[in-house]
């Protein structure tokens, strides 16, 4: 990558979280002026690796007018609560927050001619798979509140985009896991429900044991399949669907995943040998909701941008993860 984005100003809304404060560093170190929003309910101050720092909410209008009223080229929304659980539990804590918000931000966003949005979705979107790997071209039948989210903003730019011309970017993520190799940022959810952090924190020590859930799923080892995609071949993902906005090229929305699945056993066993740590697992009932196998098929952002992960993987992947783990 070159310095294509020099002196661009860009906004990212929620970039004190784990995905945001990534893709923020790459984004910087392109050369772009970046601008970081986050109100920090589940971002981390330390995380934001940029000097210009908002901390306020995303769905607060006046704050937003404001920000784009200083001018802004693009907008990256990484801004969501993302815990399926509770968003069965709380539905419309994830409606209001999700997508209630979203259209604010747009509405401010396209008022002040910033027409450029990068937007954060997720495999939840597709629900069941019908088959795998997972294309963009797959239904999208979304089995929870959290993928409905998702997919209601994924419409509304739709919608956004035939009445105002404006341009957006759709990336669906996989499987996001492991940390800049520089262990600077990382994963840091609380509470914690990722299988890579859980892993490393029994393999710490931090907690006793790692609760599988489910080994009679129809796979080889009976438990979950799940496509890890390295948190910075995301990021890089971020800047090339950006410079192909600003290409001109038409709005669009890509799967992110290394299309290589594995399975939750496959994750503690790499996990052990990259730790070189005893993990104890505990066999749970299976978690509800959890498809059996999810993997992408990245060829479309493949072949109309290039991209293609660094790190593919799991040992790659879990090493960067275990490296931020222990610098904490
Ligand atoms: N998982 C597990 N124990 C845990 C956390 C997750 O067995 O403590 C399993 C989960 O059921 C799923 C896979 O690991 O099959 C990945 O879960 P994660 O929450 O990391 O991501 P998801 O695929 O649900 O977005």
């Amino acid at each position: 990558m070159g310095r294509r984005l020099e002196k661009l100003r860009v906004l990212v809304v929620g970039g004190a979280g784990y995905i945001g404060s990534h893709t923020v560093k790459l984004l910087r170190s392109q050369g772009a002026r970046v601008t970081v929003l986050d109100d920090l309910s589940t971002g981390r101050r330390f995380l934001v690796q940029s000097d210009d720092f908002v901390e306020g909410d995303l769905g607060d209008r006046r704050l937003t007018d404001r920000l784009f009223s200083s001018g802004f080229d693009a907008v990256m929304h990484f801004a969501a609560f993302s815990i399926v659980g509770e968003s069965v539990q709380l539905p419309l804590k994830y409606y209001h927050n999700n997508v209630g918000k979203t259209a604010s931000l747009l509405e401010s966003m396209l008022g002040h001619d910033v027409e450029r949005f990068i937007f954060s979705s997720t495999a939840a979107v597709y629900g069941e798979p019908e088959e795998v790997p997972i294309t963009e071209e797959h239904p999208r039948r979304p089995k929870n509140p959290y993928g409905r989210s998702k997919l209601m903003v994924e419409q509304m730019l739709v919608d956004a985009s035939d009445a105002h011309g404006m341009q957006y970017a759709v990336l669906r993520y996989f499987n996001a896991a492991g940390a800049d190799p520089s262990a600077s940022i990382g994963e840091s959810h609380e509470p914690e429900t990722h299988l890579i952090p859980i892993v490393l924190q029994a393999a710490a020590g931090k907690r006793e044991a790692v609760k599988l859930y489910g080994t009679d799923y129809p796979t080889a080892d009976g438990t979950c399949i799940r496509d890890y995609i390295h948190v910075n071949d995301l990021a890089a993902a971020h800047i090339l669907a950006l410079e192909s906005l600003l290409d001109g090229n038409d709005s669009c929305a890509y799967n992110l995943g290394c299309g290589q699945g594995y399975s939750v056993r496959q994750v503690i066993e790499t996990a052990k040998a990259v730790t070189g740590k005893d993990i104890t697992v505990v066999e749970e009932q299976r978690r509800k909701g959890d498809p059996a196998v999810l993997v992408a098929s990245s060829d479309k952002i493949r072949k109309e941008l290039g991209w293609s992960p660094d790190y593919d993987d799991l040992e790659a992947i879990i090493e960067t993860a275990w490296k931020w783990h222990n610098r904490r």
